[in-house]
Formats: structure tokens, C-alpha cells, sequence
């Protein structure tokens, strides 16, 4: 492996971390897959969001999807049908949230912020940037509920999650 910033920055403080979380706070050792809540959330990887806090569950609670955005992709898709029948899901929360980037650049703009910052092209990459949040949402909604592995056997919920209040706004 050749010398860069990812390999020469380390990890030891995060290693140390997890001893003392593995010590002290770690509760679910034992515990199956199960969502135990019955609560699946697709959301953003935005680090200001906590999903499991922010509808008061805990880790064994729920499975949690993220990408940028928050988007039901295929691949979310995917993880929602294993979610709805072998892993106890009931409920499926599609949480994008305010002042997302994914919603506020285009894909022209965020191209050429990550080639500024890689020094090198990145015209190549595509980035699935959000026109209109709430249209997005609503689509992906419908996506969740007209997926003839999921349709009708669970709750499907869209809401906006305020970044700033931490307060859910259910859309739809
Ligand atoms: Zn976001």
C-alpha cells in the first residue's frame, strides 16, 4: 500500500475509542439482525443526523440505509425487502433533510469542488443531485409503496427532518 493521507493519518485514536465503547457502552452482544422496533429509515449520511435518537430507538432498534440525500435507490430497495421479510420490518421512515448538498449544488458545482479538491479531473463522477426535494421524496414514497415485495405490508412514511430543530415533518 502506498504512503498517502488515508494510511498515514491512522486510526489508532478510533481503535482506542472502540476499546473503551466495547468496555462501557456496548449493550447488543448476542442480539440477532432483527429490527426489534420494527422501524426501517432510509436517510442522508449528512453527520448531523443521529436516526436511531432522533425517533428515540437505540442500536437493535432498526435498520438504517443512508447515502447522499437520503434516496431510495435500487440498492435501498433492496435492503428495505430483506428489511420487510426476514428482519421484522413494519414500518419503512424515508428522512431527507434541510440544507442537504445534495439539494443545494448542482452536479456541475460539486464536480468541480471535488476535482478542485482531488487536483484532478472528476467530470467522470456522477452525483445524483435533488432538483426539488419534496418531488424527490414523494417519488421515492411511491417508489416504497408500488415495490410488489413491499406495497402494502408496512407503513411507509416520508418525512423532512430539520437540521437545525431536529424535528421531523411528516410530507407524506
Ligand atoms: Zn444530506
Amino acid at each position: 500500500m502506498t504512503e498517502n493521507a488515508s494510511t498515514a493519518t491512522g486510526f489508532d485514536d478510533l481503535l482506542e475509542a472502540n476499546r473503551t465503547y466495547a468496555a462501557t457502552d456496548f449493550t447488543t452482544g448476542g442480539f440477532d439482525g432483527i429490527a426489534h422496533a420494527g422501524v426501517a429509515i432510509v436517510t442522508c449520511m449528512d453527520s448531523r443526523i443521529d436516526p436511531l435518537r432522533l425517533v428515540g430507538l437505540s442500536p437493535g432498534d432498526a435498520k438504517i440505509f443512508r447515502n447522499p440525500g437520503g434516496r431510495v435507490t435500487s440498492n435501498a430497495l433492496e435492503a428495505l425487502v430483506l428489511g420487510v421479510h426476514l428482519l421484522g420490518v413494519k414500518r419503512i421512515l424515508i428522512v431527507p433533510h434541510t440544507r442537504c448538498a445534495m439539494a443545494s449544488h448542482t452536479e456541475a458545482e460539486l464536480r468541480e469542488r471535488v476535482g478542485a479538491s482531488a487536483g484532478q479531473d472528476a467530470s467522470w463522477q456522477g452525483f445524483h443531485v435533488i432538483d426539488d426535494q419534496r418531488e424527490a421524496l414523494l417519488a421515492d414514497v411511491r417508489a416504497v409503496r408500488s415495490h410488489p415485495l413491499i406495497g402494502d405490508q408496512v407503513a411507509v412514511g416520508g418525512f423532512m427532518y430539520d437540521v437545525d430543530t431536529g424535528l421531523l415533518d411528516r410530507i407524506v
